[in-house]
């Protein structure tokens, strides 16, 4: 959809909410003289915009998520297109309209390949993907590109290397997933790890190989390079800072982690939190709080996740899903209108929290009135 329409403007964030935004990228840390280094801004012709520069600190909040891990599997970085950035989906959207324009056009056979799109990795942003796929070239193909079959002509692969879909998910959320998806028509791979992409498509460990087109890297995540042992302080094996309970790292009281960047312990999983939305949530309203009682000068209370579930959306399709911990009191299994509703909702709150109610409650009404007006799929 329209990318302008939902992206965050922090300018004009950070002069309505009363901070300041500095644009660059952290590229260093120097703990003796406290500064964050930020590199030079410069423009596509190389021209300088910002030069490098360093912001002092006194207590410092490390909040800079993570990028998709590719486990060093030959040939990802050159043939597969990860969702890492605005610029990657849009790229992958392009890639995909012209591949069905291309074959409209063509008089031929479709070649071995052709129009088959693979995602590897089947957490929720790849099954997810998936579902929203399936919709989107049957939207497409609807608006005149009649040469094609959108079930027939277009085959969508979804791999996964765990025994399962959906593998940090509840089983029965998996189970019902994977009927679905059967119901979509998308080739599911379990136990299918892959071990290179080549110029033929890609070679799974076992041996096959699968011809693909449009190949999509979703499989798993990593903390920026750059934070790698950064100015000594502890990270770990995908470079994530290693967090205590309070959030501060383990060797640096004046610096804090939260979200995907920090490995932050689980004691009741014998792990560390996943690298969610709720969890970065969660910890950015902890650590509010928490900032204030250390100006107090007060003791730091510790920060305890809370799993409320997990819900994965098939679009118009269904959703499906678990509700968990203290909001029902057990697990509980959701899917249809309700999970759906669940989903719609858990975006307007992440609204809520940016832009507060009157903006929110405008941009609904605007986007409710636009829907009847354009197509539900971006066509160019
Ligand atoms: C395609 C996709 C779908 C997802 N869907 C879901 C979902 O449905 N539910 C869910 O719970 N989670 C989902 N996630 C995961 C979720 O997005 C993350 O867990 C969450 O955004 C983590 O928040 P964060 O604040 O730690 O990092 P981010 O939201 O990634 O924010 C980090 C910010 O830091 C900036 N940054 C990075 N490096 C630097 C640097 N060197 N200097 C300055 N700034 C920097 C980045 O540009 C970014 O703006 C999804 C992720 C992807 C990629």
């Amino acid at each position: 959809m329209d990318l302008g329409h939902h992206e965050l403007d922090y300018l004009a964030q950070a002069h309505w909410h009363h901070f300041h935004y500095r644009i660059g990228a952290m590229t260093g840390l120097d703990r003796i003289r406290r500064e964050v280094l930020v590199g030079p801004v410069v423009e596509e012709d190389g021209t300088e915009v910002t030069a490098a520069r360093r912001y002092p600190y006194d207590t410092l909040v490390l909040a800079v998520g993570s990028l998709t891990n590719d486990f060093a599997t030959p040939g990802v970085v050159e043939r597969a297109i990860r969702l890492e950035t605005p610029e990657q989906a849009a790229r992958f959207h392009r890639r995909l309209i012209n591949a069905c324009l291309r074959a409209q056009g063509q008089t031929e056979p479709l070649r071995p390949g052709q129009l088959q799109v693979a995602i590897i990795g089947a957490g929720a942003t790849g099954v997810e993907l998936a579902a929203a796929l399936r919709k989107t070239t049957r939207d497409l193909v609807a608006f005149g590109l009649d040469r094609i079959d959108p079930d027939k002509d277009i085959t969508l692969h979804l791999i996964e290397a765990a025994e399962r879909i959906l593998p940090a998910l509840p089983s029965r959320i998996a189970t019902a997933a994977t009927d679905l998806l059967r119901r979509l028509g998308v080739k599911v791979y379990t136990g299918a790890r892959v071990a290179a992409l080549t110029a033929d498509g890609i070679t799974l460990a076992d041996g096959r190989v699968i011809v693909a087109e449009l190949v999509v890297w979703a499989a798993g995540v990593m903390a920026p390079a750059f934070l790698k042992n950064i100015a000594g302080l502890e990270t770990n094996a995908i470079n994530q800072l290693v967090v205590c309970q309070t959030l501060q790292t383990t060797r640096d009281d004046d610096i804090f982690a939260i979200g995907d960047c920090a490995a932050c312990p689980w004691p009741e999983r014998r792990g560390t939190v996943p690298p969610r939305a709720q969890a970065a949530h969660q910890q950015a309203t902890h650590l509010f709080k928490q900032l204030k009682r250390r100006l107090a000068g007060r003791t730091l209370e510790p920060w305890h996740y809370r799993d409320f579930g997990s819900l994965v959306s098939f679009g118009e399709y269904s959703t499906v899903g678990s509700l968990m911990g203290k909001l029902v009191g057990r697990s509980l299994f959701v899917e249809g209108y309700f999970a759906r509703f669940m989903y719609l909702s858990l975006y307007k709150m992440h609204e809520y929290e940016l832009h507060g109610p009157v903006k929110v409650a405008l941009e609904t009404l605007a986007r409710l009135i636009t829907r009847r007006t354009e197509p539900q799929v971006k066509l160019h």
